[in-house]
């Protein structure tokens, strides 16, 4: 990184930045300008102490060379491929996880499952704890709810993604699960993230709805350093002022995602959308920018499920979505 001094600094402050540097291992370089002076801080991930060269007087601002993040950036590793219930996440064939937001009962997961199954989907999503906004809300079967997915999924030779919302949940759901979703209010709850990368199971990590991409793949981070690299990022829509869909997908976020990080990337469109009518167009646009696959709310009865039933298709609706998804992945040498 680069440190810019402010002007007029003493020689005794350059050489206490210079010092510091040399003590935490750097190589520090100055660079004495008319009215500036630059220190150039070089070492591994000297970004990475960022914060004690902040604190310094004389440091006016700093630039950064290389990336806050190490283990999933592109420098690390050129591709991560996840293994998960015989699917390959990150490869060039697309992956598809659908089911309802909530398991509500064994017969309709059931149901969902096959439809699902049937339409050409890997996984079977649905939540058993949910993170409602209201504490009046449904708020999920738990364990019994995952009793009831891992068996439609056995039965229907689906893999299962669920939510986690906390440490004591993350111990139950990973017997059940094949893939632990975070949500994305728990993007930055870091004990339970640290507690993700000691799991044996990919994380599906979601981009926390108010978070920038950096914040987002400095929580991956937070995964891979304790040991866990079977990350999968979620892009499922960011807070902006547009109001019309219930949150505004960054697609730009795919693009990005992929120069810097060697994860797979997925989208999910039914939560930006809100509501079912562009859950098609999500898909779309997702797979166009390069998407390795999709998170899609599916259930039988759409109107009658217990939680986002509005932005949920139907399993007719998804088929048509994974055809076409098919179509567009083809015109960029992918499979589905
Ligand atoms: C969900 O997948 O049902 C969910 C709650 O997602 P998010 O965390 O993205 O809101
Ligand atoms: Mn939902």
């Amino acid at each position: 990184m680069i440190l810019t001094l402010k002007t007029d600094v003493s020689e005794s402050q350059v050489k206490e930045v210079e010092d510091k540097a040399k003590e935490m291992g750097f190589s520090p370089e100055i660079s004495r300008g008319e009215e500036k002076t630059l220190i150039l801080v070089k070492g591994d991930h000297a970004i990475l102490s960022r914060e004690v060269f902040e604190a310094f007087e004389a440091v006016d601002f700093i630039t950064p060379i290389s990336d806050p993040f190490k283990l999933v950036s592109k420098q690390w590793s050129k591709k991560t491929l996840i293994k998960s219930a015989g699917h390959k996440i990150g490869g060039n064939k697309l992956v598809f996880m659908a089911g309802p937001c909530s398991i509500e009962n064994q017969i309709n997961t059931l149901k969902i499952a096959k439809e699902v199954k049937s339409a050409g989907a890997g996984f079977l999503r649905g939540g058993a704890f949910k993170p409602r906004t209201s504490p009046y809300s449904f708020q999920g079967l738990g364990e019994e709810g995952l009793k009831i997915l891992k068996e439609a999924a056995d039965q229907t030779g689906l893999g299962v993604v669920t939510e986690a919302m906390d440490i004591r949940q993350l111990e139950i759901i990973h017997d059940y699960a094949d893939i632990i979703q975070m949500g994305t209010r728990n993007m930055q709850n870091f004990e339970l993230l640290k507690e993700c990368g000691k799991a044996k199971k990919p994380i599906l990590l979601k981009r926390g709805f108010a978070n920038t991409i950096k914040e987002f793949l400095m929580s991956a981070e937070y995964i891979a350093a304790e040991g866990n690299t079977d990350i999968i990022l979620c892009e499922r829509g960011i807070r902006t002022f547009s109001d019309y869909t219930r949150f505004t997908l960054d697609v730009s976020a795919v693009p990005v995602l992929k120069k810097l990080t060697h994860l797979p990337v997925i989208i999910d469109p039914s939560h930006p959308a809100g509501k079912r009518e562009f859950v098609d167009s999500l898909s779309y646009a997702s797979i166009a920018a390069g998407a390795d696959g999709l998170i899609v709310e599916v259930h039988t009865n759409p109107e009658k499920a217990v939680s986002d039933g509005s932005q949920t298709v139907n399993p007719q609706k998804f088929k048509e979505i994974m055809g076409n998804c098919k179509k567009i992945a083809g015109v960029f040498g992918r499979q589905v």
